[in-house]
């Protein structure tokens, strides 16, 4: 049986009535019958010994009192309680529920509870540690990105000095990116950069570290065309722009900026592999995948 009232629901308190219930129940059972038989020894010894015999009645009839008022005390108990009413109402309900089955009961939903609350408390905290991990996963990816980039912006960086206010084929390269103007045609009067084939001069300086670089590693990288004009790609485009991809649009190729570069490889698959694996490196790659000859700055935007 389970109670309805929260306070006598606490197996504690039930426990605490279930022993002062038990140590009244001793008190009202064994202090009467130890009065009574100490009577009786008294009694005995009386009919033995006949002695002071006032003495002994009068003791004879204090202890008979006390082993009555004794046995009726958690009625007199019970009777005060029941002046102050509602107070007593609880404890009479606490009292007649502190059964051994109650708290055995009460007990296990307790014991259920508390293995509830911890499992409960386990999974909160597995998820906390998986969250935790993962954001430290997160966090550990950006920053991993973040060098990565830097690593590649470094490259870029080192030619900082490479710095072309928009007087070099009309490109300008501040940071290592290079900006192109986006309302004009490629190919056209003053977009012929200074360095050698009409190359950007900061573009030209990057491929140049690549092509040193591929010579020490034993690779012969040369420039096939640099700079081209708008007719030279109007003919680039009418030999190969209906093969398609081949040719960008006249006006839109970036030759026409001086920033991009055709390369021929020797040994051909080594020196071209070797360039494909470094390009990145000199802040330079490969973007069109049909044109394995085709070199371009990685950072480019257009002004
Ligand atoms: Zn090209």
């Amino acid at each position: 049986m389970i109670l309805d009232i929260q306070f006598c629901e606490n197996v504690r308190i039930l426990k605490i009535f279930y022993l002062l219930k038990s140590i009244i129940t001793i008190i009202q059972i064994a202090v009467p019958i130890i009065l009574i038989v100490m009577c009786s020894i008294d009694l005995i010894k009386n009919i033995i010994n006949i002695k002071d015999n006032q003495n002994i009645v009068s003791k004879i009839v204090k202890r008979m009192l006390s082993a009555v008022i004794i046995f009726f005390v958690p009625t007199i108990i019970n009777f005060t309680l029941n002046l102050v009413g509602n107070v007593n109402e609880q404890v009479g309900i606490c009292m007649n529920n502190s059964t051994k089955e109650n708290i055995d009961i009460l007990q296990k939903i307790e014991n259920e509870r508390r293995i509830a609350l911890l499992e409960a408390e386990k999974i909160r905290r597995q998820q906390y540690e998986e969250q935790q991990k993962k954001e430290k996963e997160a966090a550990a990816e950006a920053k991993r990105i973040r060098k990565e980039q830097k690593k590649q912006n470094n490259v870029l960086m080192g030619d900082e000095d490479c710095v072309d206010p928009n007087t070099d084929g009309r490109v300008y390269v501040k940071n290592g990116t290079f900006y192109i103007p986006g309302n004009r045609e490629s190919g056209t009067d003053g977009t012929q950069g200074s360095a050698p084939q009409g190359m950007n001069s900061c573009f030209y300086q990057s491929l140049g570290k690549l092509i040193e670089d591929a010579k020490s590693n034993g690779y012969t990288v040369t420039v096939t065309s640099g700079w081209r004009s708008y007719s030279a790609q109007v003919a680039t485009f009418n030999k190969y722009g209906r093969n398609p991809w081949r040719a960008a649009n006249p006006g839109g190729s970036r030759h026409g900026w001086g920033i991009a570069a055709d390369l021929g490889y020797s040994p051909y698959n080594a020196a071209l592999n070797w360039v494909h694996t470094n390009s990145k490196k000199y802040g330079l790659w490969f973007r069109l995948s049909h044109e394995n000859w085709h070199i371009e700055p990685m950072a480019l935007t257009t002004y």
